[in-house]
């Protein structure tokens, strides 16, 4: 970061344990540009001078001694797009467990602020990712599960394309008259549901469904900043006719592989 100030909390006993008398000229050494203590930095003065220091002075790294990062998070939270926050933990992890006012104390804290600083000032400011990505779901196989899965994710406001290598939609389901029994107290057989999800689909206004068409190729790109990635499915069906279903999206989004 370009500009990158020192914010040391001096309350919860971290004032007490460790002498500060040297902080600032470590903070400068290590390359802050500016450097400010504050007895109680959660509260609303203490965020305050922290902002006041991004607003006016340009502040663009903030490195905050205080407590662990796992506390006050809502507090110190400022606009990741702006400001990178480093927080260097001198409560629970000098002044709580080390014996106060020692040397090595002392040492101990130094060190961390010089690691928080050595991190803020290399840190780049995350750019966010512009590129647009197309949404859209692709399910493949009409199917039980393919049915269940179009329609949740239509449930959830994409646009879905289901696809279906067999002229009609159901899959193995289709052709029972009764399944399983699946609601308490699982003794009696049920009539197959599975026309009524059919119906379901078919008719949604989100789902586009393409019956006696198979996937050719899916080619999937990596866009800048990683994931989601973007993929570029082509289809073809099988005997003679056209070989690209008629309004076939040219690209669609699934989740990126998360093992
Ligand atoms: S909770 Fe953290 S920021 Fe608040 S006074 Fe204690 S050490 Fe300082």
């Amino acid at each position: 970061m370009n500009k990158v100030g020192v914010f040391v909390c001096t309350g919860c006993e971290i004032g007490a344990a460790v002498p500060l008398d040297d902080f600032e000229e470590v903070a400068d050494d290590s390359g802050a540009s500016s450097y400010h203590t504050h007895e109680h930095l959660c509260s609303p003065e203490g965020v305050a001078t922290i902002q006041s220091a991004i607003d006016d002075d340009g502040v663009d790294g903030v490195v905050i001694a205080a407590c662990s990062h796992r506390a006050k998070i809502e507090e110190f939270k400022f606009d990741p797009t702006k400001v990178h926050v480093e927080r260097v933990c001198l409560r629970e992890q000098v002044a709580w467990c080390q014996p106060p006012g020692e040397e090595d104390t002392q040492m101990l804290a130094e060190d961390l602020l010089r690691m928080g600083l050595a991190k803020a000032t290399i840190v780049k400011t995350p750019v966010p990712l512009s590129e647009e990505v197309d949404r859209t779901v692709l399910v493949v196989g009409a199917g039980l599960a393919g049915l269940e899965a179009a329609q949740a994710a239509a449930g959830m406001g994409h646009s879905v394309v289901l696809v279906e290598s067999e002229d009609k939609l159901g899959g193995y389901m289709a052709g029972m008259k009764d399944v399983v029994p699946e609601i308490p107290p699982y003794d009696t057989i049920h009539a197959n549901p599975i026309g009524d999800l059919v119906a379901a689909v078919e008719s949604h206004p989100q789902i586009k469904v393409f019956k006696s068409t198979m996937t050719k190729k899916i080619n999937w790109k990596v866009p800048v900043g990683l994931s989601p990635c973007a993929w570029a499915p082509s289809f073809r069906r099988p005997g003679p006719g056209p070989t690209t279903p008629p309004d076939c999206p040219i690209s669609v989004t699934v989740p990126p592989r998360t093992w």
